[in-house]
């Protein structure tokens, strides 16, 4: 069902499409699915297939027709022989791995400080500063028990046996408690984009265990109200007034 499309609809896919490509956080190929799925959902191109209820379906598969299509890999020398060339199906893979990649979700390497292959130094306890601070041999996730989130420690050689101790304590301390599960905080690009779509569907097909993760709580917007008081103090009136010029409308001939 392809209908006519509206001056809304396609004003509705070019404010969507604008806001998409000023989004730092999306880019490259996942950037080209959100283009792909506003066209779908504003104008509905390409035609999805009607579901009983009147909801409106694509499968990952229309997206790699599209975007990622048929290559034909060429044929190669092989002990002795050349091969025929071969043609390979659209890559619906690569959408899945990019969209896997938006599922919303906690991901405790972005609540690790500093770059991924950066070494954790080590945090074993010293007599005259605070923390040992060389470079760690081993880290690990410990988990913070009152909010679920990870924090990332690290320990050199030196405070191995001290480390161990601390990973000990730290599972204790986890099974003890009712560890909550950290809110969200990676993923779900596309979805602030394209909230039509129902992206928690999608997200439990692509990853059957996945749960929707809490969300942090955004500090509620201040209610701001323009009333007018019920007692105005009076106008000020000026002394004297001066005769407002006076606009006439001039049709024709002035009378
Ligand atoms: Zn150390």
């Amino acid at each position: 069902m392809t209908g006519k499309l509206s001056f809304a609809a396609l004003r509705a896919h070019h404010r969507c499409t604008e806001q998409m490509i000023a989004d730092p956080e999306l880019t490259g190929d996942l950037l080209l699915i959100g283009m792909w799925l506003s066209r779908a959902t504003h104008l509905t191109l390409p035609a999805p297939a009607e579901e009983e209820g009147g909801t409106s379906r694509w499968t990952l598969d229309d997206i790699a027709r599209d975007l990622f299509p048929l290559q034909t890999n060429p044929g190669m020398y092989f002990a002795g022989e050349w091969t025929s060339p071969q043609t390979t199906g659209p890559d619906v893979w690569r959408v899945v791995e990019l969209l896997k990649n938006d599922i919303r979700r906690y991901d405790p390497a972005a609540d690790r400080p500093g770059p991924a292959w950066a070494r954790v130094p080590c945090s074993g306890p010293m007599v005259r500063r605070p923390v040992c601070g060389q470079p760690g041999q081993t880290w690990r996730y410990f988990t913070i028990p009152e909010t679920g989130r990870k924090q990332v420690k690290g320990a050199c050689r030196k405070h191995h046996d001290w480390f161990m101790a601390e990973w000990k304590a730290n599972v204790a301390a986890v099974n003890a408690a009712t560890v909550p599960v950290p809110p969200a905080n990676v993923g779900g690009r596309l979805a602030r984009h394209l909230p039509d779509i129902d992206w928690p569907a999608l997200w439990v097909g692509l990853d059957p265990a996945w749960v929707a993760p809490p969300e942090v709580e955004t500090s509620a917007r201040p209610r701001l109200r323009l009333v007018v008081g019920s007692e105005l103090p009076a106008r000020p009136v000026a002394a004297s007034r001066s005769p407002r010029p006076r606009f006439a409308l001039i049709d024709g001939e002035q009378s």
